[in-house]
């Protein structure tokens, strides 16, 4: 469904249900509601993604720190968030498994204490991941953890426990979630904000959105309404009541990406204690490095930044880690992400506030859902659902199925699509296995585009193809410079100077598919130069 033909359906339909925020929970919910037979408006303001679910770190996990918490302070809600999100992790990796991997981490021990200590509570870990462990938890001497983890500061190493968790690709993840949400009949549309909710007798009856690409506002007619906007979730429920108290405490949290040096290709590295008391993830991602995070309080922005204390702050960790030197020239990139944590004002600490959801329902029908993790997206779509049917009493056709739903992409054998992209489309090895883990057994779509007019590479260093560019536009909703650099394809996540080089290009292949005149190409160029330099 092409942009404007979306825009048409939402002006002339009523919706049982308009979801605002295009993020991991707003487009687990639309396909949710979608897929049990529910008439479902997504509408986004920036891009899908483009907020919070951009930059996770990337793992499908049930928290090993909060399990920490939860034996330390008996806590039963930081306990039932590892338990549910163990079992949401065993699902997120069946349903999307082009997407998502189990990874092996190596968590490395300097003082001998802490080797029972570590390993006892990861052993708790497997237990309680049941059958949907990924693997077991193991002791390893010095020698081997060096062996796994060749970076690592060897000096007074005593061991190491290695455990698994899953590690996936959010960006491909959102779109795949949006695109199965459209499949299931949802409409959806990024670029558009909602400006103001319609109300008739004091009860929500639709939302004004204002088209942040044309620039006109127009209502969308609906039963219910979700706010799964996540940092932004006051600024909404505000707007539906100015009195309303915030739910939301914002804390942000940076990553650096240096290159691949820095990890070996299949083990990620677990700092289990900071000079703050937190857990820090060095990560082998998409060919490089990955490695964060930092938990700071912040205001809500569209485009934060990371502050020279947060990169100084990973690299303090990184020299610590590592017998190699790490610089600022080693950073290829930097950014940050929000975490919209629901409010506590008992806790001065972000980085102990529950990352358990909360669903809520105002006395003039905004049901907001605030909270949770990526890995636990699918959990809380079927929550927020099941409170949206009762609350605007919504007649769906199905129970919840997601549970067993493959998202779009994932269905099949993922060997037989990578061989028939080797032996039927011509394809390198190489390129074959960027393909599969992109797009599942829709890289055959992709690799049509090659043979048909794009064959080229889009820049040096990187696997990423002229004709993704092509596909983002035709078949996943980019309409923007940016959607498709830093959200289709994550090269501005990984590397600030290809994304350079590669922005020419980019804007060419998109201004003949979108028959962009001069005044919006340099506009488009413009704002991507601006995100490169001032933050994502
Ligand atoms: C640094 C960091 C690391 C993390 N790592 C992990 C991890 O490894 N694993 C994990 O499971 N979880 C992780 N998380 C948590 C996870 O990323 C978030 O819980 C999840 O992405 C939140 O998704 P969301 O849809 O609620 O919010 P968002 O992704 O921010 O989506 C909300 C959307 O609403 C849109 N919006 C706002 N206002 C409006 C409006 N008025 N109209 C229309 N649209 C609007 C915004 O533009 C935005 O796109 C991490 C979070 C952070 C910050």
């Amino acid at each position: 469904m092409t942009r404007s033909e979306s825009l048409r359906t939402l002006k002339e339909s009523v919706f049982d249900l308009v979801v605002v925020g295009g993020g991991a929970t707003g487009s687990g919910i639309a396909l949710d509601a979608a897929s049990r037979g529910l008439k479902v408006a997504l509408v986004e303001k920036q891009d899908f993604s483009e907020g919070t679910s951009s930059r996770s770190t990337k793992l499908v996990h049930g928290g090993v720190r909060y399990l920490e918490m939860a034996i330390r302070q008996f806590s039963r809600v930081q306990y039932n968030l590892v338990r549910d999100g163990l079992y949401e992790r065993g699902l997120f990796l069946k349903n999307a498994p082009h997407l998502a991997h189990p990874i092996q981490l190596v968590t490395p021990v300097y003082r001998w204490w802490q080797l029972p200590y570590i390993y006892a509570g990861l052993l708790i870990y497997d237990l309680l991941a049941g059958n949907r462990g990924l693997g077991r938890s193991r002791l390893l001497s010095a020698r081997e953890a060096l062996r796994r983890y060749p970076m690592l500061k060897a000096e007074g190493l005593k061991g190491g426990v290695l455990y698994y968790d899953g590690q996936f690709n959010d960006i491909r993840m959102n779109i795949s979630l949006v695109l199965t949400a459209q499949k299931y009949g949802a409409v959806a549309s990024n670029y558009l904000e909602v400006v103001h909710l319609d109300k008739i007798d004091g009860r929500i009856s639709g939302v004004r959105v204002r088209d942040r690409l044309e620039g006109e506002d127009f209502h969308i007619r609906c039963k219910g309404v979700v706010n799964a906007t996540g940092p932004f979730g006051d600024g909404l429920r505000q707007l539906d009541n100015p009195d309303a108290l915030p739910l939301l405490q914002v804390s942000s949290g940076v990553h650096l990406v240096l290159d691949r040096r820095f990890s070996p290709p299949d083990t990620g590295l677990v700092v289990p204690r900071t000079e703050d008391g937190r857990v820090l993830f060095i990560l082998p991602w998409e060919g490089h490095t990955l490695v964060g995070t930092t938990d700071e309080k912040s205001d809500v922005s569209s485009h934060p930044e990371a502050t020279e204390g947060e990169i100084s702050y990973l690299l303090r960790h990184l020299r610590a880690t590592f017998d190699l030197d790490v610089t600022r020239s080693d950073i290829k990139s930097a950014w940050s992400g929000l975490r919209p944590l629901v409010f506590d004002p008992q806790t001065a600490d972000t980085a102990k506030l529950a990352r358990d959801h909360y669903v809520e329902l105002s006395a003039s029908g905004l049901l907001t859902i605030s909270g949770g993790k990526w890995t636990t997206y699918r959990k809380m779509a079927e929550d927020t659902v099941d409170q949206a049917i009762s609350a605007f009493s919504l007649s769906p056709v199905h129970d919840c199925l997601t549970a067993g739903m493959t998202v779009l992409g994932g269905e099949g054998d993922m060997g037989e699509v990578r061989r028939a992209l080797i032996s039927n489309r011509g394809v390198s090895d190489t390129t074959a296995d960027h393909l599969v883990a992109t797009y599942g057994n829709r890289a055959l779509e992709v690799a049509s585009l090659v043979k048909s007019g794009f064959p080229g590479e889009l820049v040096d260093g990187h696997p990423y193809l002229e004709a993704e560019v092509i596909y983002a536009v035709r078949e996943e909703k980019a309409v923007r410079l940016m959607d498709v650099l830093h959200r289709r394809i994550p090269l501005a996540l990984l590397d600030r100077r290809a994304t350079g080089h590669a922005l020419g290009r980019t804007l060419n292949l998109m201004a003949a598919e979108l028959t962009w005149d001069e005044g919006r190409q340099s506009q488009e160029r413009a704002e991507a130069e601006r995100r490169l330099a001032d933050g994502l």
